[in-house]
């Protein structure tokens, strides 16, 4: 492995791009310094350039050199890195100069975080500089949660993946800006739901969703209407009421525990079955696995995959936001 990351570093610093392991999904790395390996990343993933890349830094001492925090938000900028990082948080905040335009696509502001995977950490220190790192997949399809999902993706576009199993959280990290209210908690403005909940985030300020749009620009572009997606279409139903099969077509359900006697479960001869938490319906689990299994449901050459709906509570408002996405704005 030690091999494995020394090439990974030295590809890095020559401007080259590698898929890395972190604990939410498998990333598409490049020095964030560099704008022709950024470049190279939006070449390989076919990602347009008004979508802007999550920078990752090493350790919090490196934020400086990547983001300018200003006084009214230090305090609460503290206290949610003290609580969060290294981990799936990640931090709108005014971006520093030395920021490449192709980085944040030309926004004054910079999405940071701080990867708790032990590998990306580990090729983060060594390189000593910023990566920016998507989603190691072509631009709006499923995430990858694994080597072998990399390079369904990406295979023969890029020089490396490294391979360090499977990803622990398994969804894209929680996005967050930050506004100072005088005399009050902060406002945290919501701009992709993950895997540090809203829960988790009010014992620190106010929860809300963030506008999506400012002026014709996503916000937050993993927040397209479309995003995530399958190839196979995927349709997301409220209750089981809503299923109506046509004829002759082939079916397969992503359930959450996959029981037997589930109302979705029984309602349909489905082609094929996916559990996202078998057996014990545990959100964490649900997590973990949404990306696989659907990655699976995409490949059982099914006509449409049928998705049901997990409880909005907890990791599940991040489940469900990924599966309205993949069910795109007019298939649902
Ligand atoms: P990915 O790593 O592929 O999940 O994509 C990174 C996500 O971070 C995208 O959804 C971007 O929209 C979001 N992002 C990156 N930079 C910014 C920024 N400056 N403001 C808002 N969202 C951002
Ligand atoms: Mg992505």
């Amino acid at each position: 492995m030690k091999d494995a990351l020394r090439e990974a570093c030295a590809l890095l610093q020559q401007g080259e791009i590698v898929a890395l392991p972190t604990e939410t999904v498998y990333g598409l790395a490049a020095d964030a310094f560099n704008p022709a390996a950024v470049a190279k990343v939006f070449a390989a993933k076919e990602r347009p350039s008004f979508d802007p890349l999550i920078v990752h830094i090493a350790s919090r001492g490196d934020l400086p050199r990547v983001a300018i925090v200003p006084d009214d938000i230090a305090d609460y900028v503290n206290q949610l890195i003290g609580k969060f990082w290294p981990g799936p948080l990640t931090l709108i905040l005014a971006r520093h100069p030395d920021v490449p335009d192709l980085v944040t696509s030309g926004l004054p502001t910079v999405a940071v975080r701080q990867s708790a995977h032990p590998v990306f950490r580990a090729i983060n220190k060594a390189l000593g500089r910023p990566l920016a790192a998507p989603s190691a997949n072509r631009f709006g399809s499923i995430s990858p949660t694994s080597a072998s999902a990399v390079i369904k993706e990406l295979g023969g576009r890029i020089p490396l993946v490294i391979d360090a199993g499977a990803c622990c959280e398994g969804i894209e990290s929680t996005i967050i800006s930050i506004e100072a209210r005088p005399g009050k908690k902060p406002l945290f403005h919501l701009h992709r739901a993950g895997p540090i909940t809203k829960e988790q985030l009010q014992e620190f300020g106010r929860v809300e969703k963030a506008r999506e749009t400012v002026g014709q620009l996503p916000q937050a572009p993993g927040q397209l209407a479309s995003h995530y997606a399958p190839r196979t279409p995927l349709i997301l139903l409220e209750k089981p009421e809503d299923f109506h099969p046509e004829e002759g077509k082939r079916y397969g359900l992503l359930s959450y525990t996959g029981a037997d006697d589930g109302p979705f479960v029984s309602l349909h001869e489905w082609e094929c079955i996916e559990a996202l938490s078998p057996g014990s319906g545990k959100l964490a689990e649900a997590a973990i696995r949404l990306f696989f299994v659907m990655r699976r449901l995409d490949e059982a050459g099914l006509d449409a995959i049928i998705a049901e709906p997990v409880s909005e509570t907890g990791l599940g408002v991040a489940i469900m936001d990924r599966l309205r996405r993949a069910a795109g704005p007019n298939k649902a």
